[in-house]
């Protein structure tokens, strides 16, 4: 079993409805999910003119591997109603792997850990809730060090609900 860290954000259409789909969705597919963060309302990235997101964290036990766990989560983004789109534009869902074990991969369609999490307020608040202590593999001190570092912390930050 390795244990993985999935960031999850909607910013289209039923956002909460999207996000416990998705998770109903993975549950379905046999996935074992260990951990459940907050839901956090936050302020886009990128183009401002679009509605704010949902976000929220999960940890996961697997048997997949790093491909196939990305090929799974697409066809899940895909079944929650995601279209092709801009990059940084709205979307019904995004699942992104942050974490999985501690490894650290570099391929064409596949980044682990995922670029730039590191910086995001609205991905190390939920993940603190759940691991702060597992260490980040590149960068190698805790996601709670992370969290604590981060300069821009996004004071606008809301917790709204439990995913
Ligand atoms: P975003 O970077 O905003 O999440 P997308 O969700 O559209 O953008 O993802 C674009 C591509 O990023 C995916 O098709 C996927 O192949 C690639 N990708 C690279 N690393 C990861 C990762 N760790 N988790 C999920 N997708 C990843
Ligand atoms: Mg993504």
């Amino acid at each position: 079993m390795t244990r993985v860290a999935i960031a999850l954000g909607s910013n289209l259409g039923d956002r909460l409805g999207n996000l416990r789909k998705a998770l109903r969705l993975l549950k379905l597919k046999g996935i074992n999910i260990t951990g459940r963060s907050d839901i956090f309302e936050t302020h886009p990235l990128g183009p401002q003119d679009q509605n704010r997101f949902l976000n929220a964290c999960i940890i996961i036990d697997s048997l997949l591997s790093p491909q196939s766990l990305l090929i799974l989560l697409k066809d899940i983004e895909k079944q929650t109603g995601r279209i092709h789109r801009e990059k940084w534009g709205p979307r019904e869902i995004d699942l992104d792997i942050l974490l999985y074990d501690n490894d650290i991969i570099n391929e064409n369609d596949l980044t682990i850990p995922h670029p730039e999490f590191h910086k995001r307020s609205f991905v190390l608040l939920p993940l603190e809730q759940l691991t702060p202590y597992w260490i980040h593999p590149v960068i190698g001190i805790t996601i709670r060090d992370l969290s604590e570092k981060l300069q821009d912390m996004d004071q606008t930050m809301v917790r709204i609900a439990q995913l």
